[in-house]
């Protein structure tokens, strides 16, 4: 029966859908079946009420149910009263292992909790309308505790069959895996829903007002206030094909920063840290806000960059994954080394006027009016007009963004950036606006395109480079070497100068190692003082490190992985090198002599090119 007023539709009607969408394989039949749902089974006036159920990822009326799995199924178990080590229970903790019984559905948690909860749950519909499912579902995420959240549980499994708790779960953990994208549900539902809502990330206010198909929404541009869908970055394979995308003409290369992407919306006192899903990030005022206050220079305006945290001791970015608890520290008003930072590489709104639809070289330019930087709390990313790659900035800081003119610029710069290890960088068209959630390829991102080779490359360090800006004074690259074969039953005797790696390890990993090869690192003062006999290197000069380890034996083995490509090697003995080597990780459990000989890294490299 249909019930256009849509008041009392039933929870089990979309479920239907959901089953008969998830089944089907043609893209247009799924539209067409959503079509005819909204148009039998939905009050326009309310469309929100089943979309927010449909796109539960986009929804933020609701807060956070904190129910990722693992706490989800402690919930369930708790709620059908069953004991934690039961089967049944640990089919559900081991939902991506699976046991016997549930194999083909391991790794889906819904559907493992589907079979856990067929045999006690009846077959019948428990009757539930969509719209008491929204408000069991407000509950649930609003109740603070676990047991309260059990209890909400408790209620939902008592009024479904298995079937609806199965959709219930997924709505909770913001996946349905219909198999058919946000885009085609946005186009069938309205023209303009999607631009509308990669302007204001809000489903409510989408369903609100674009009840009618026929009625066109005139473009609405971006708000202070309203998280916009970010702009994103296309991958390309290398240097050259980034110069061709962007048409051979000039382009912005910035370094790719690896913080939370965070738009900053500021109105008078009023400040939002808006992240890539649109979430308010709120704990970031503690940190932020005084400095926003302060020193972005206009009332009302809209940035757009990355989070990171500065680390005030040794004047340098530390490593991502501590914003969070940097937050913490300081609404705890803790001492700390470390800070927030923010990098705002781009601008969208200044005063009353969006700035979306201007150049990025005009956008750079409000950008320097509107902000004042101030080191290691503020930063912006404009271009360093007239410097060259690698120079120091005045404020003793790498310089992270540049024009390239052609494409050995890029090239260069791509390699400087992932020497200084960081994650890669990202180019763009200085002629270019900024488009909503666009990743078309007006930005593009270049990274090193990392694999592990068949087996682990384990090399040993023989030499040490001394980093520059932020790691100045301190080794922070290491020249690594490959094992001359030994005789069998013997340990090697030579080791033959291979590649220079510095990437991969976090600062304190870094400086853990440096540590304990500090005692044996010899000057390398060129020629009154050459290598050790024991290390085969060549005459190039840009070889040469700072310092050289003793003896082998003291030495640390790296596994480090690389780049997909090697390549011939001029500037090391060995033959090949590795394009952007990495450390995976620091093999203390490895005695130096297990080092790969290079016999065996040149059969890898040829089995790998199918040679
Ligand atoms: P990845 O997994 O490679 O980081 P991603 O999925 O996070 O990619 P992409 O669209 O591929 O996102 O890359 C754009 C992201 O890179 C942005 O969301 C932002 O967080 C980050 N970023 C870092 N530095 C910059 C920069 N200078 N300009 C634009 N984005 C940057």
């Amino acid at each position: 029966m249909t019930d256009p007023t849509g008041t009392n539709t039933k929870f089990s009607v979309l479920c239907s859908l959901f089953t008969w969408m998830q089944r089907s394989k043609s893209s247009a039949k799924k539209r067409s079946k959503f079509r005819k749902f909204l148009d039998a089974f939905c009050d326009p006036g309310n469309y929100f009420c089943p979309i927010r159920l449909i796109l539960p990822n986009l929804d933020r009326e609701r807060g956070n149910y904190g129910l990722k799995e693992s706490v989800l199924a402690t919930c369930l178990i708790d709620a059908l009263g069953m004991s934690r080590d039961s089967h049944d229970a640990l089919r559900l903790f081991n939902w991506r292992k699976g046991g016997a019984r549930s194999g083909s559905n391991a790794g889906n948690f819904s559907l493992v909790a589907a079979e856990v909860l067929q045999p006690r749950q009846g077959m019948a519909s428990g009757g539930l309308t969509i719209q008491d499912v929204n408000d069991l579902l407000d509950r649930l995420a609003s109740s603070e505790n676990r047991a309260e959240k059990t209890s909400v549980l408790s209620t939902l499994i008592n009024k479904t069959n298995a079937q609806e708790m199965k959709w219930i779960i997924m709505i909770i953990l913001k996946d349905l895996k219909l198999g058919i994208s946000e885009k085609s549900i946005f186009h069938e539902f309205h023209p303009d829903a999607e631009d509308l809502f990669n302007v204001t990330c809000d489903l409510k206010l989408v369903c609100e007002r674009l009840r009618s198909r026929r009625q066109r929404h005139k473009r609405q541009d971006i708000e202070v206030g309203k998280a916009v869908r970010p702009q994103l970055a296309m991958r390309v394979a290398d240097a050259t094909a980034a110069w061709k995308k962007l048409n051979g003409k000039e382009v912005v290369a910035e370094c790719k920063f690896d913080g939370d992407r965070i738009q900053i919306h500021k109105n008078g006192n009023e400040i939002h840290f808006f992240s890539r899903n649109f979430l308010d990030h709120s704990e970031y005022v503690h940190g932020m806000l005084d400095v926003i206050i302060q020193n972005v220079l206009v009332d009302r305006c809209i940035l757009d960059g990355e989070m990171l945290v500065w680390d005030t001791s040794l004047n340098r970015f530390a490593e991502f994954g501590s914003n969070q608890e940097i937050a913490k520290a300081a609404k705890d008003g803790l001492d700390s080394d470390r800070q927030l930072c923010y990098v705002a590489f781009d601008i969208l709104y200044v005063g009353d006027t969006s700035v979306i639809h201007q150049s990025l070289k005009e956008r750079h330019e409000l950008l320097q009016k509107v902000v004042k930087p101030l080191k290691g709390r503020l930063e912006i990313l404009v271009p360093n007009v007239g410097l060259g790659l690698n120079i120091l900035r005045p404020s003793g800081e790498p310089c992270w963004s540049l024009i390239a003119h052609n494409v050995d610029d890029v090239e260069r710069f791509f390699k400087e950036t992932i020497e200084n290890r960081d994650e890669g960088i990202v180019l763009k068209d200085p002629g270019s606006k900024w488009e909503p959630s666009d990743r078309s390829g007006k930005w593009l991102k270049l990274k090193p395109d990392y694999i592990r080779a068949g087996s682990d490359l384990d090399v040993l360090i023989i030499g040490g480079y001394y980093g520059s800006g932020r790691h100045g004074g301190e080794v922070a690259q290491f020249l690594v070497g490959l094992a001359e074969r030994p005789a069998p039953n013997t340990y090697p005797r030579r080791f033959i100068s291979f590649c220079r790696v510095g990437t991969g390890l976090s600062d304190e990993e870094l400086d853990a190692v440096a540590t304990k090869l500090k005692p044996h690192f010899r000057k390398y003062e060129y020629p009154r003082n050459g290598p050790p006999t024991f290390y085969q290197v060549t005459n190039n000069s840009k070889e040469r490190p700072d310092v050289w380890i003793d003896s082998p034996e003291k030495s640390i083995i790296l596994s480090i992985t690389s780049d997909i490509r090697t390549i011939r090697s001029e500037v090391f003995a060995a033959p090949y090198s590795l394009r952007f080597p990495r450390i995976d990780r620091v093999r203390y459990d490895k005695p130096w002599h297990e080092c790969l000989d290079l016999q065996s890294f040149v059969e890898l490299v040829h089995s790998s090119n199918g040679t």
